[in-house]
């Protein structure tokens, strides 16, 4: 696992709190603002759930402190959606207090499709109680141009992603050229109608085609990248003055996160074998 870990802190910051706080200034020194994660997801347990929540308002106290600027983006099922959906918002109410009192905006990350639904939910609860927050939506799921449509009535910040989950083809797309094709249908819809929304991609094609329309139609918005990928593209997109987040994960529990990040990128998969056996 040592060796492991060593090869996916390319994209997870380690497994300490101080790890991610370490890799958020480091991006704010470069101009990008931090997006932490503490990775985790599908828990059952209401003891690690509420560990969850203490350490959320940790990170925040932590970014407070340290002047840290950005925030966290939280997962619905870490925060105990799959044993009820009203718990989970009442174990994020708290992080959202503290991100309010910062004026942070929360974010919330979309996981599979099982959980798309409650994870509307409860960003509409939140929203009800803090107007800066962001829910993450899905370019490979059919539903996503309804989602939008109502999430940007709703005045909830919206981040645009493909996808990271496999789905079934009756509720998503399942080829590359149909992904892009929504992810394209929906950058549209937000640069037209949304407000400071984020366009979460490493695609050239999709940050062209951004630029584009941010030309078009000025309006308030983020790229929002991964940590380590792309980090030239990050610091242009910082020299044009755009603003630009960098999604920072960390925890013990990084298998998942780190199997999902090969799985989108084969080759990282010969990178790794080829690391380890020039050690
Ligand atoms: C900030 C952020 C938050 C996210 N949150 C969620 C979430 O809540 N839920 C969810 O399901 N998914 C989330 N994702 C993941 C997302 O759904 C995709 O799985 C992931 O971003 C890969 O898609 P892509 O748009 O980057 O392009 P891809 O289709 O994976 O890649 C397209 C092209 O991008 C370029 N590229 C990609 N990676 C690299 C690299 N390492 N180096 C150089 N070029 C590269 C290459 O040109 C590649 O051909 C998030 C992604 C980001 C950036």
């Amino acid at each position: 696992m040592a060796f492991l870990l060593r090869f996916a802190r390319q994209w997870v910051a380690g497994e300490a709190m101080d790890d991610a706080l370490r890799v958020a200034k480091d991006a704010n020194a470069r101009g990008i603002d931090a997006l932490v994660n503490h990775l985790g997801e599908h828990y059952r347990d209401k003891a690690l759930v509420e560990a969850t929540t203490r350490e959320y308002l940790q990170v925040l106290a932590s970014m407070s402190s340290g002047g840290i600027r950005g925030t966290v983006s939280l997962k619905p099922t870490q925060f105990g959606a799959l044993i009820d959906k009203a718990y989970a918002l009442s174990q994020m109410i708290p992080v959202l207090d503290a991100a309010k009192a910062d004026g942070r905006v929360l974010w919330l990350d979309m996981e599979n499709a099982h959980t798309t639904d409650d994870t509307l939910w409860i960003g509409e609860r939140l929203l009800e109680r803090y107007d800066r927050v962001g829910i993450c939506v899905q370019a490979n799921l059919k539903r996503t141009a309804d989602d939008i449509d109502r999430l940007i009535q709703e005045t909830a910040r919206i981040r645009l992603v493909k996808g990271a989950y496999k789905e079934t083809a009756d509720i998503a797309y399942g080829t590359r050229t149909e992904i892009d094709r929504a992810y394209l249908k929906h950058l549209e819809t937000l640069f037209r109608r949304a407000r400071d929304f984020a366009v979460g991609s490493h695609d050239g094609r999709m940050i062209r085609r951004a630029l584009e329309l941010a030309r078009e139609h000025p309006t308030p918005f983020e790229f929002a990248m991964l940590q380590g990928v792309r980090d030239p593209l990050k610091r242009e997109m910082v020299e044009q003055g755009h603003r630009v987040s960098e999604y920072i994960p960390y925890g013990p529990n990084w298998l998942p996160y780190f199997s999902r990040r090969l799985r989108e990128r084969p080759r990282n998969i010969m990178t790794m074998i080829r690391s380890f056996v020039e050690d």
